[in-house]
């Protein structure tokens, strides 16, 4: 193969994220939101309903917390207290602390690894193709998840995960792409990295010198002049193509 390292993105790419997001936050409205209203009296609305109004809030801060003008408190009050006011209800920080605590508590059990993460990682290390995970989050949970959907030490090595919170640098810088090549003994052009995002994963890979493969799972195009060498929708998709290009 013309690789000797893939490496992955975690969230969007070996699971699916937003399945365990819905879920989680159905769980935290059920056990969090529900029993705070019956104590005020109020009548509650659908999950259905609230959760339409949650994303949208998810959305609308989502800019500004990103662009690093809000910490990632106050964005989770944020989107959490404009959906209560939306429906009129009452609700506070400390509600809002309260559901998102459960919420980072819960998050991984809902996690179920992408059908294709097992014979693909298999199927690279038979041809010997060193493995690694470059994530942007926080380190207990996404070593917590990474053990949920069955990585294990066996299957990658624990110098080869890099989780941005325990590095003190994140994707896209190039930072992280170069130090992970090190860790692999690998040049950056012998190293593919596959993730969900493009601003993350695609442009942070690229302009360190790796190929890229986007897993363009939400059908978003790309947003700059960089050029993967190939986009799949699928986990499924990205092995088929791997077979066929080692
Ligand atoms: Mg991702």
């Amino acid at each position: 193969m013309k690789w000797k390292a893939v490496c992955f993105d975690l969230d969007n790419t070996l699971y699916s994220h937003e399945k365990a997001f819905n879920q989680s936050i159905d769980y935290c409205y059920q056990h969090e939101v529900i029993p705070f209203l019956k104590k005020y009296n109020s009548a509650p609305v659908s999950f259905e309903d609230w959760f339409f109004i949650f994303k949208k809030n998810c959305d609308r801060f989502w800019g500004v917390y990103n662009e690093g003008t809000i910490d990632v408190v106050t964005y989770r009050r944020l989107r959490f207290e404009e959906t209560m006011h939306a429906f009129g209800f009452r609700t506070n920080d400390s509600l809002a602390d309260r559901f998102h605590q459960r919420y980072d508590d819960i998050i991984d059990t809902f996690s179920e690894p992408d059908e294709a993460l097992l014979p693909l990682m298999q199927w690279l290390k038979h041809h010997q193709i060193k493995t690694g995970i470059i994530s942007n989050g926080m380190p207990q949970k996404q070593y917590r998840q990474l053990k949920k959907i069955g990585l294990n030490k066996e299957m990658i090595k624990k110098e080869h995960i890099l989780i941005s919170e325990e590095i003190g640098f994140a994707k896209p810088e190039a930072k992280i792409f170069i130090m992970m090549a090190d860790e692999l003994g690998e040049k950056a052009n012998s190293c593919l990295f596959v993730g969900d995002s493009w601003e993350q994963d695609v442009v942070g890979a690229k302009n360190a010198g790796w190929e890229a493969l986007y897993l363009n799972t939400r059908k978003i195009p790309g947003t700059t002049a960089h050029e993967p060498i190939h986009e799949c929708e699928s986990l499924g998709e990205v092995f088929d193509w791997l077979i066929d290009n080692s």
